[in-house]
């Protein structure tokens, strides 16, 4: 028989954690027991205030009983519902209502949805679709996709294949992809407030691809706006007009993987409305039901709608779909969220609190190890000097140092990226950079 667990304190055995040193985990665990509005509480009752979100995902905040209720009343309605060859209105109702605020101006929204469960599925999704297209308009040698080193698409083969974060495709075959060079320029843009001034030139590595390949095998070229899983990478100013512009050229497709910047992050609904250059297709999750319930989304405009639905009336036009595409409880989740981002405006409050925000971030410089600062929105970056053999173990320590003093952050490498909920007040602004700056003191 297994062992009767008598002091209720969790068995850690058995969770094989993602993205986790599990011994290490393990050996000193950091667990979370609630959460409402901006702060956590951890299993000892100590509160911990998210400077990232959840995982850049609780835009709202934590605990939001709309979307509590919404889900409660929805799984006692109608738990689940097949969307292949049927349906049901609240999936639909859904899609609706995000077309309302979809990427793109009046006469290029892309106002077509297709629901996933995750970012991941969002990308795998909206890579097939731009391939499918290709294919449907008579371009079927268009299977190559470009994405750009560094970019961070999740972790299903079609993400990992046209992701650039070494430490995620090196263990697996890749298909699809080649990549854009993306050197970030820490030194030449070093603590620039928000886009970078220098760098622009970058993009000109798609028309460099487009002839080391030739137009005609390449469908489509992913990047996120701004990469959030690098280390908050903000593109340079023009660049992402000059990709629009290149792909418009060849015929390529442009996708904006949003599943960071969805849903606010930036001040505006989209990236997409924040740059001002419209993509093809959008994918989309984490903000998409607050986090509250897993569930993602991809956007697409008429042309690549229009150009898959061409054949037999009765013709299934894409081979594509989850279990879970459009989950009852999942689509109640998300319009209860969009609910609240728009009674709250919290999809243009990063803009009110950007320069607050800068501001703060900012006065780190010449803190103890610090290299760059970024910020967009309600996004920023505070870039570390590596210790000598041991690189992300400063940024570690900081880490652990935070979360011990009530603060959550999040890191990846030595760069200390953070997000907090779009419901931030200013003081609470101000709590996250004193906490960092102490940790940072701290850090030898
Ligand atoms: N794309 C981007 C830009 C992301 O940041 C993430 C997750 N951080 C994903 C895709 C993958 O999303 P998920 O973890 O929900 O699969």
């Amino acid at each position: 028989m297994d062992q009767i667990n008598m002091m209720n304190e969790p068995v850690l055995d058995n969770f094989w954690m993602p993205f986790t040193a599990n011994r290490q985990f393990k050996a000193a665990p950091r667990l979370l027991a609630s959460a409402e509005g901006m702060y956590y509480t951890d299993v000892d009752g100590n509160r911990v205030l998210d400077g990232t979100a959840g995982l850049w995902c609780c835009n709202a905040g934590h605990g939001r009983r709309k979307i509590s209720e919404a889900v409660e009343r929805q799984l006692s309605t109608l738990d689940f519902a097949p969307t292949f060859q049927m349906g049901h209105p609240v999936a639909f109702d859904f899609a609706a209502k995000l077309a309302e605020i979809a990427p793109g101006g009046p006469d290029n929204r892309l106002d077509r949805v297709f629901f996933t469960g995750s970012g991941s599925e969002s990308v795998d999704t909206a890579l097939k679709i731009a391939i499918a297209y290709q294919r449907a308009i008579g371009q079927g040698t268009r299977t190559r996709i470009i994405g750009r080193e560094k970019g961070y698409h999740g972790v299903g083969f079609g993400g990992i294949s046209v992701g650039g974060l070494v430490n995620n495709r090196r263990m697996f075959p890749q298909i699809l992809a080649d990549h854009m060079r993306h050197t970030l320029d820490v030194e030449r843009n070093a603590y620039s407030k928000g886009l970078p001034a220098h760098g622009v030139e970058l993009a000109d590595d798609l028309e460099r691809l487009v002839q080391l390949h030739g137009a005609e095998t390449i469908a489509a070229v992913i990047v996120e706006p701004m990469s959030g899983s690098a280390g908050v990478i903000l593109p340079p100013k023009g660049y992402l007009e000059k990709l629009r512009a290149t792909a418009d050229k060849h015929g390529i497709l442009l996708i904006f993987d949003e599943v960071i910047t969805g849903f606010g992050r930036l001040g505006t609904p989209f990236a997409t409305d924040y740059f001002g250059v419209v993509p093809d297709l959008v994918t989309t999750a984490k903000g998409l039901t607050n986090g509250a319930i897993p569930m993602g989304a991809v956007f697409a405009g008429r042309k690549v709608y229009d150009g898959l639905m061409v054949g037999a009336e009765n013709a299934i036009e894409l081979f594509h779909g989850y279990t879970y595409s459009g989950h009852p409880v999942a689509c109640a989740a998300g319009i209860a969220t969009l609910g609240i981002y728009e009674d709250e405006g919290l999809l243009t409050r990063a803009t009110e609190l950007a320069d607050h925000w800068q501001e703060a971030l900012h006065s780190l410089k010449g803190s103890p190890h610090v290299v760059d600062i970024r910020n967009l929105g309600l996004v920023g970056a505070i870039e570390l000097v590596p210790r000598d053999g041991a690189p992300g173990t400063r940024a570690y320590d900081v880490f652990v140092d935070c979360f011990k003093r009530g603060l959550l952050i999040r890191v990846t490498g030595d760069i200390i990226a953070l997000s907090p909920p779009l419901i931030v007040e200013k003081s609470q602004i101000d709590d996250i950079v004193s906490t960092i700056g102490e940790a940072l003191k701290r850090a030898a």
